[in-house]
């Protein structure tokens, strides 16, 4: 079959031929229609500090994906031949305490598709059925494919109620877009968002985000002042990793405040603890998605009318799929689908 694989330790990906993997007596066999390009891909693409330490070669990699089941695993209940599907991603190991009490986005034990073992950029994956996830009839197959960071965005967004709140999320990556959609969607009072990125700003704004502010020229202290905030924000996501947005993001939170971390800081950030202590803030880190809650939710969502289209903004070929990694490495992107 075909595949986009990490074949060489150096920057790149390259298409491939390799075997139609095996499909044990729990897996689906899953034929690819529809990929999408992660930031991880581009961590692997680019061949960073961590990729060299994390990720064998060769290897295909990928694991935003959404396709068509076409085998399955002799013990398999629940799933037919024909199903469209995509799927989690973490695959967890069911038997410590984490797995053992439902909560399998904290297992010990997880391995990333497309990571630690062969990924989605490939004409077939096989998963473990418990990590499928259905997609529902009315749900269009360019949204399903980008349901792993989907994801990332509902399980950070609904970890704290956002009903009336003043919502400020860091990082206007295609996550923190999304999380821009749901916040509206769900109820928030303000969602500012804040980048350095005026594309990314852009499409911030079509997502529904209140303000959409470059971090660069503008403070939030005169953002709070002409929404007529006068305490500060309720809810914080943050959602860029990078040690400014987070304390730029203390700064204004209100006491009391929430903040739910998914964007990962280098190592050894310094932030001030008297914000996090006199504030009586409560700081969440977010890994992954919650198995399977946050599939159900990410369904609901868009059923009940949350608009992600915009945040597609590229289509390749998976035969142009350079144009694609080039496209996303520019910055210049919201998610880019790569068509099998
Ligand atoms: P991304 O890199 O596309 O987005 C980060 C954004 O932050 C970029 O648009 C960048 O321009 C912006 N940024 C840079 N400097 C900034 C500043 N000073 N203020 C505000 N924004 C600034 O990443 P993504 O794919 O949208 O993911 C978001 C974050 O979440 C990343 O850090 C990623 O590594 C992390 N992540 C974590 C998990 C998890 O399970 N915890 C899963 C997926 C992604
Ligand atoms: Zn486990």
């Amino acid at each position: 079959m075909k595949a986009l694989a990490k074949l060489y330790s150096q920057p790149g990906i390259w298409a491939t031929e390799c075997e139609i993997p095996e499909v044990g007596h729990n897996d689906l066999l899953i034929k690819i229609h529809k990929t999408a390009i992660c930031g991880t891909d581009m961590h692997i693409y680019n061949w960073d500090d961590w990729s060299q330490k994390t990720i064998p070669v060769p290897m295909v990699i990928g694991h935003e994906y959404v396709g068509e089941v076409v085998a399955l695993g002799q013990e398999v209940r629940g799933f037919a031949v024909g199903d469209r599907v995509s799927g989690e991603g973490h695959i967890t190991c069911g038997h410590c305490r984490n797995c053992r009490a439902g909560r399998r986005h904290l297992c010990r034990n997880t391995t990333g598709v497309g990571v630690n073992r062969q990924g989605a950029f490939a004409e077939y994956l096989a998963i473990p059925a418990f990590n499928a996830f259905k997609i529902p009839d009315n749900i269009c197959s360019d949204l399903a494919a980008i349901f792993d960071p989907f994801g990332n965005a509902v399980h950070t967004a609904l970890s704290f109620d956002l009903v009336g709140e003043d919502v400020l999320i860091t990082g206007a990556g295609p996550i923190g877009i999304m999380a821009a959609g749901v916040a509206r969607h769900v109820g928030a009072r303000n969602v500012v968002i804040t980048d350095v990125n005026e594309y990314r700003l852009d499409l911030a704004r079509k997502m529904g985000a209140t303000c959409a502010v470059n971090a660069a020229s503008t403070g939030l202290k005169d953002v709070m002042a002409d929404l007529g905030m006068t305490e500060g924000f309720d809810v914080g996501l943050e959602m860029s990793g990078v040690p400014t947005a987070l304390r730029g993001m203390l700064d204004n939170m209100n006491n009391g405040g929430k903040i739910a971390m998914l964007g990962i800081p280098p190592n050894d950030v310094a932030i001030d603890w008297n914000q996090v202590i006199f504030k009586g803030l409560t700081i969440k880190g977010i890994y992954g998605r919650e198995m399977f809650e946050t599939w159900y939710k990410m369904a609901s969502l868009i059923q009940s009318g949350l608009d992600l289209m915009p945040i597609i903004t590229h289509q390749f070929p998976i035969q142009e799929f350079q144009k694609g990694f080039n496209v996303m490495g520019s910055g210049q992107s919201g998610k880019i689908i790569l068509n099998w």
